[in-house]
């Protein structure tokens, strides 16, 4: 079995009593926020963007628990924000666990060592690993050189003291199919259990930041619907080669085999101003509760319907947060089929001839950060917009000049 036996038994279970209950919307996954304060500032995050106005803000153990039973999703995605700088990440994810949840804490894996005490291995836990591509890309998206090296450092402390590990992607234009496969090649040897992958779209938040603080355009960094498709046309392959977390379904689509439109109130989000609507990563308001979301939320208004947006924000997107659920909630036999096979083949083995990729392929430009970077370019060229840190602009210039050249 691909997954841990508890998580996968929850779920089917939890899907069967509400279809037999023809309940038309209920959540598979709680993306619980307990901050948005992260310590980093990745290229393409809307959440520290969006949310910076109450970034010191956090939710109380207290708001959190009441969220996870409110919803009542078998799944909780503590995510953020980094919940590893949560002050009491450990007693939340008690209460989680008391409550017979599994979850994923989502986190750009640079605490895990520091925290791993505050936690004990269950088959129920995940550490959900933030890794947008080797070293190099890595530390580029997430703008901050040693940030890869940090998570890998944290994926190794966590295995070894027997936690369950998963990866989190997300794929950009600039982030190679070869790229993709090498990093899971290089995970599996570190046997990391499970990964996530989803392609990255231009949506509001990081678009806006992306014009505004990088001068840069949403076309030169994030996907559009074909660009999706060519970039997940081995998705299938990767999902026979190692442990992809989400459906069979989801992977035709993410393959351009199918259209489907998007369930994202299976994947509700849980945050300090409330349940956002109407996906993780778009939103048009905030509510009290989720049940006054799912009844106040306008849902047909939304998504991408026979390869034609309802909204044309949706049009590009293929996310795993909005999509997935469908794939899940398909009540087609042969859907139902493909998803449990895939959910009940043997997990692939460790590959352990990835130890051999080049993974720590060099840390990013400079301090890794594309704003300097860009200044850098600018005193080249008689601007005068730099930080005043010139340190590392030479090489700096020196690596933005190979890159243009390559
Ligand atoms: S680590 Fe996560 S929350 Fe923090 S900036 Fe990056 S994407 Fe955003
Ligand atoms: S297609 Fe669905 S998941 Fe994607 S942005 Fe639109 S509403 Fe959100």
């Amino acid at each position: 079995m691909r997954f841990p036996l508890s998580l996968t038994t929850t779920m089917v279970g939890y899907m069967a009593r509400k279809k037999l209950a023809r309940q038309k919307r209920f959540p598979l996954v709680l993306m619980l926020e307990p901050l948005h304060a992260c310590n980093l500032t990745c290229t393409g995050c809307g959440r520290i963007r969006e949310y910076s106005q109450s970034i010191k803000e956090k939710l109380t153990v207290q708001e959190c628990l009441q969220s996870v039973d409110e919803a009542g999703a078998p799944i909780v995605s503590i995510c953020g924000g980094e919940p590893l700088i949560y002050p009491e990440i450990g007693e939340l994810v008690r209460g989680v666990l008391k409550r017979r949840k599994n979850i994923y804490l989502c986190t750009n894996g640079m605490f895990i060592k520091k925290r791993l005490h505050e936690f004990r291995p269950t088959s129920r836990f995940f550490f959900n690993v933030h890794l947008d591509g080797l070293e190099e890309t890595h530390d580029l998206a997430v703008e901050r050189k040693g940030v890869f090296k940090a998570a890998v450092e944290g994926i190794i402390a966590a295995k070894k003291a027997g936690f369950l590990v998963c990866t989190n992607t997300t794929v950009y234009k600039e982030t190679a199919a070869q790229e993709i496969n090498d990093m899971f090649e290089f995970f599996s040897s570190l046997e990391v259990d499970a990964h996530t992958i989803s392609p990255g779209y231009e949506y509001d938040a990081a678009k806006k930041d992306m014009v505004k603080r990088l001068d840069k355009q949403p076309e030169d960094f994030f996907l559009t619907r074909k660009m999706t498709r060519e970039k997940f046309a081995k998705i299938q392959e990767w999902g026979e080669r190692f442990t992809l977390i989400g459906t069979s379904v989801y992977q035709e689509f993410l393959a351009g085999k199918r259209e489907m439109t998007c369930t994202p109130w299976a994947i509700p989000t849980r945050n300090v101003r409330g349940w956002k609507a109407p996906c993780y990563l778009m939103t048009d308001g905030h509510y009290a509760g989720y049940q006054e979301m799912l009844t106040k939320v306008v849902w047909d208004k939304y998504g991408v319907v026979d390869g034609v947006a309802r909204d044309p924000r949706c049009e590009n997107c293929m996310v795993h947060c909005g999509y997935d659920p469908s794939g899940a909630l398909s009540t087609n036999l042969r859907d139902t089929w493909i998803n449990m096979k895939y959910n009940f083949s043997p997990k692939p083995k460790p590959y352990y001839e990835g130890r051999s990729v080049n993974a720590f392929n060099g840390v990013s430009i400079g301090k890794g950060h594309l704003a300097e970077a860009k200044a850098a370019i600018n005193a080249k060229n008689g601007g005068a917009c730099g930080t005043g840190d010139t340190t590392q602009r030479d090489e700096l210039l020196a690596k933005i000049g190979k890159k243009s050249e390559a």
